[in-house]
Formats: structure tokens, sequence, C-alpha cells
């Protein structure tokens, strides 16, 4: 029989709705033809014009939604002009994350044989490695907060027991998810700053605990400077990586970058209950209502949802189902016909989307 889960759909503002549209269409018509799960979509409105046009920015119906849900799928929300009285911009995404307490960001790059990338591939390299980024404290902790005097000003980093503890049995249990499917060797890095930190010390210092009761995967350790230069030097070498909420905010665009930009970005931030797989681009109000934005980041989002759905949910179909659309996608890229604006091409967001499509069900 098959297993019913409850999406809910924030479409975001700027480019969201345009990116949210075919997603949605492409996990329907997959859920349609499978005898083994079936989804089911609720819209969650939210975000910068919703706040716009009613005073409100994330409704508690729409939180509401978010906490019955089985996953969230989220396209990208805030818009530059409408902000806050206190000058802040609107970011529901911000607020799910810490009411759910979404603490690990991950983040995979991923770069196949013929993806326009900005390093020199060696023949027969290719790229794909996850990078974890906590994201719920470390020196993110007194966001907006800090202490500002005309003399001085301070912010305070925070790495809890609590927290780290579930982030490296994420990590080492998201590491044997990737070599069981054939995606790693199973190699876990840590990547801090324990040369110069105490807390870092700290946080090494846990994860080694954690690594110790995973005999069959390796790990090491790398400090963050050094980690940028490999990133660019031999990312190839990298399988899952771990670190602090900064140092991942950081190294995370770097990933983007090595991917060709933010267009082919996906990203998932998950807890212990909940999860949100979102694009990791913003609202792009530049190019909104055109037609013309990359759905790519935002379907490679909806195959993370699938697999993580389907490892949590004992589902072999739709861990399938997920590598399937992963597949699409890249393949679409790597024969670079149909490619948005923001990938050297030409083709609109409803074509590239319709690609995959066709990739899917007729190839
Ligand atoms: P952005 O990611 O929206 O745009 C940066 C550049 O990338 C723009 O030139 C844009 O056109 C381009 N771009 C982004 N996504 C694209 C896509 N799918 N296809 C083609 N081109 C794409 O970043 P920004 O301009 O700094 O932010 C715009 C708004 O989005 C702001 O209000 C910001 O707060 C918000 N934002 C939201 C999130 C989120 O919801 N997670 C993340 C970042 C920014």
């Amino acid at each position: 029989m098959a297993q019913t889960f409850e999406i809910a759909v924030f479409q975001g503002d700027g480019i969201g709705p345009e990116i949210t549209g075919p997603t949605v269409d492409i996990l329907r018509r997959m859920s349609d033809a499978s005898s083994a799960y079936d989804l089911k979509f609720t819209d969650a409105p939210a975000g910068a014009a919703h706040y716009a046009k009613t005073g409100e920015s994330f409704p508690a119906e729409s939180m509401k939604i978010a906490k019955r849900a089985d996953a969230i799928l989220l396209s990208a929300m805030g818009l530059p002009d409408v902000r806050y009285p206190d000058g802040t911009e609107i970011s529901p995404q911000i607020d799910l994350r810490k009411a759910l307490t979404l603490f690990a960001g991950v983040r995979p790059v991923t770069v196949k044989a013929g993806q326009r990338t900005p390093l020199n591939m060696p023949d027969g390299k290719e790229i794909d490695f996850v990078l974890i980024r906590e994201s719920t404290e470390g020196l993110f902790y007194t966001q907006g907060k800090g202490e500002v005097t005309p003399d001085e000003a301070r912010e305070t980093l925070l790495i809890t027991r609590e927290i780290s503890e579930k982030l490296f049995k994420f990590t080492f249990e998201l590491a044997a998810n990737r070599k069981k499917a054939g995606r790693g060797p199973g190699k876990v890095t840590c990547v801090d700053k324990a040369n110069v930190f105490r807390a870092f010390a700290f946080f090494r210092e846990m994860f080694d605990a954690e690594a110790a009761k995973h005999p069959d995967l390796t790990s090491d350790h790398a400090y963050v400077d050094a980690t940028a230069l490999w990133m660019v030097q031999k990312p190839w070498d990298f399988d899952v990586m771990v670190t602090e909420n900064m140092f991942g905010d950081i190294l995370s665009d770097l990933g983007a970058g090595l991917m060709g930009g933010l267009g082919l970005a996906p990203s998932a931030d998950i807890g212990l209950e909940h999860a949100v797989f979102q694009p990791c681009h913003g609202s792009a109000p530049d190019i909104a209502g055109q037609g013309v934005a990359n759905p790519f980041a935002m379907i490679l989002s909806a195959a993370m949802m699938l697999d993580w759905l389907g490892i949590d949910h004992n589902n072999p179909a739709l861990i399938a189902d997920a590598k399937r659309l992963r597949e699409s996608v890249e393949d679409v890229v790597a024969q670079a016909n149909v490619l948005t604006r923001d990938l050297g091409g030409n083709a609109g967001t409803i074509e590239a989307a319709n690609a995959v499509l066709d990739t899917l069900f007729v190839a």
C-alpha cells in the first residue's frame, strides 16, 4: 500500500512561485506514477509579498501546516524593498529554522562530466561531496544581539554538546547512507580551527567521540583555511564535511561557485523531526515575472526531499525516484541543450523544467 506524505509548500517571493509550480508538477507526476507513495501538497502562505498585502509575514496557520507536514518545500523568501519597521527584511525561512531546530544545513556540491565549472577539471574527475553546516548556533548565536559600543563590538560563538552530538550523529549517518548508495567512500571530515580556539577543540573532541562509533566509516580533520584551498585545488577528494555555522556559511557559497553558480545549488535544513528543502539562492527580484528563472536548484532540492523521506520512512521507491530525479537534472545540464540564461542558455523556466520531465518519463 502506498505511504502518504503531506508536503507543506512555501511558494515564497520573487521567482518563488515561478519555480515552485513546475517543481510541484514534476513531484505530482512522479507520485501519480508510483504505487509506493502518495504526495499531498498544502500551500503555506508567508513572506514579503504576503506581509506587504496583509501586514503578516508568517501566519500562525502556515506555521501549523509546516509543523504538521512530513516535509517542507520552500522556494525563497524576502524582497529587498519590503521591510519591518526596524529596517530588517522579512525572512520566514530563518524563523522556520529556529522554530523547528533545524541544526543540520545540508549543502551537496556536485560537478558532473560536461557541467560548466570555473575549475579546470582533470579528465575523469567529478565532484560529489556534501557540506554540513551547523545552523542554529556557532557565530550566529548572537545574531541581531551583538554588543556594540562606540569603541568595540562583540559577538559570541556558542558550541553546545546538545547540538553538536546531534549534528555529528546526523553527519555520520548521512555518510553511511551515501556509502550504501555507492556515492562516496564513507569519509567524514571535521572542518574547524582547533589549532587556535578552545571552542573548536571541544567541537573536535565530540566529533571524534561520534567517529569512534562508526568503524565502517573513516574520519579526519581539516582547518577551515586549508579547506578553502583544497575545495579549489582538489574538491574531488572530499566526501562529507561538517562544520560550524559561519564557516559553513562561507564554504557553502564557495561550493555553489564550483558548481557554476546558485542556479544548481540545492539545500536542506534538517532537524530531528522536521526538514525544509530549498534552493540556496534567494528570490531574485531582478528577474522575477519574466519566466527565465532557473528551476534546477529547486528541483534538486525536491529530489533531496524524496531521498530524506525515503530513508526516514524506509521507502526504497522514494529513494530510487530521488536518484532518478537528480540524475534527470544532471543529464539535462550535461547535454546543455536546454539551459536557462544563468547557465549560458536561452531556455525559459517551463522549458527547462519540461526537459527534466521528458528525461524522467520519455527517455
Ligand atoms: P538572489 O540569490 O536572489 O540573487 C542573486 C543573483 O542570482 C541575481 O542576479 C539573481 O537574478 C540570480 N539568481 C538567483 N536565483 C536564480 C535562479 N534560480 N535563476 C537564475 N538566476 C538566479 O540574492 P539577492 O539578490 O541577494 O537576494 C534577493 C532577495 O532574496 C533578498 O530579499 C534576500 O533577502 C532574499 N534571500 C532569500 C533567501 C532564502 O529564502 N533562503 C536566500 C538568499 C536571499
